[in-house]
């Protein structure tokens, strides 16, 4: 399995503006004093080994990931803005003429979760098939809604794909296609949200974003360890640092980097993915904010080797 990230960041989509391009521009000048720079190779070399907030971004996309099984199906996380990008990826492979199949798992329907739907291109293209899976009652609802005038000049009821509701209930498992099978799990989040637990061949990529974990909670006992058991990768609500979490932004219905390791840890799972960023951290503080989990692994659980990435837009992720 291959895990492929289109949209990491969180509530809000949260691009660069010019000001952050010149400075990581700048970044990297100053760090090419000095270097022999003559070659093609030696520029790639030399990009390669500048630190990621310079020669990248954690991107600003909503939520959207895809997990790539090898099947000739889609199978997708959530609608953010991301989701944009991967339907223009489809089509540039395919072009408009050979219809696909999509299978869509949506963790619930605030706006960040579905935003990207609207621009989503294959939706407007008879013969493909969106199936779109959730707990919510309401999520057809939602998408006409937020589809429809005066917030959107295209009807969703107008789209030329075939597009169908599939209601799971939490706790039973599903055999969706290719061998997937999933499980899903209630969350706490304002109106609920809901994880999931895909297995594919022996290995388990579990999706858990909206969802707050009190601190003083965690222990072996703890639902969410269950959930996460052995996963060989976590995408975990990492929104806040844990004292914002435990102070001003108590019950906003997210979790930290610290609250995200100790339930990795917890649950033995394999790689912890940080992921729904905070529009308000720029990249330099993602970086800080990603050595800092790191640090606090090692010393929380010195013997364990828990892998911890910190998801940005592109990033690609085999399992
Ligand atoms: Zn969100
Ligand atoms: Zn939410």
């Amino acid at each position: 399995m291959l895990v492929r990230f289109w949209g990491t960041r969180g509530s809000l989509p949260a691009p660069l503006n010019y000001l952050a391009v010149r400075s990581k521009i700048r970044d990297a000048l100053v760090a090419a004093r000095g270097e022999n720079l003559s070659s093609d190779q030696a520029i790639e070399a030399f990009i390669d080994r500048l630190p990621f907030p310079t020669r990248g971004t954690y991107g600003g996309n909503s939520s959207c990931v895809e997990l790539v099984t090898g099947g000739d199906e889609y199978l997708l996380c959530d609608l953010g803005s991301g989701v944009r990008e991967f339907g223009n990826r489809v089509l540039g492979k395919y072009g408009p003429g050979q219809p696909r199949r999509y299978h869509v798992f949506l963790s619930h329907l605030h706006w960040d979760h579905i935003m990207g739907f609207p621009f989503f291109t294959p939706a407007y293209i008879p013969g493909n098939v969106i199936r779109i899976y959730g707990s919510h009652k309401v999520m057809r609802e939602a998408l006409e809604r937020q589809q429809s005038n005066p917030t959107f000049p295209v009807d969703f009821r107008t789209l030329g794909a075939t597009i169908e509701f599939v209601e799971l209930e939490p706790g039973r498992s599903y055999d969706i296609v290719g061998g997937v099978s999933v499980r899903s799990f209630v969350q706490n989040h304002a109106g609920n949200s809901y994880g999931y637990r895909f297995s594919h061949q022996n290995k388990i990529v579990v999706y858990s974003t909206d969802s707050e974990h009190k601190y003083e909670t965690l222990d072996k006992t703890y639902p969410f360890v269950e959930h996460f058991r052995d996963a060989d990768l976590l995408i975990f609500d990492a929104m806040y640092s844990l004292a914002e979490q435990i102070s001003v932004k108590e019950d906003w219905g997210h979790s930290s980097n610290i609250v995200g390791v100790e339930l990795a840890q917890l649950a033995g799972a394999k790689h912890l993915v940080m992921f729904h960023h905070e529009p308000i951290h720029d990249d330099h503080m993602l970086e800080r904010i990603l050595a800092e989990t790191r640090r606090y692994a090692e010393i929380n659980d010195p013997g364990r080797k828990l892998t911890i990435t910190s998801a940005y837009d592109g990033l690609e992720i085999p399992v």
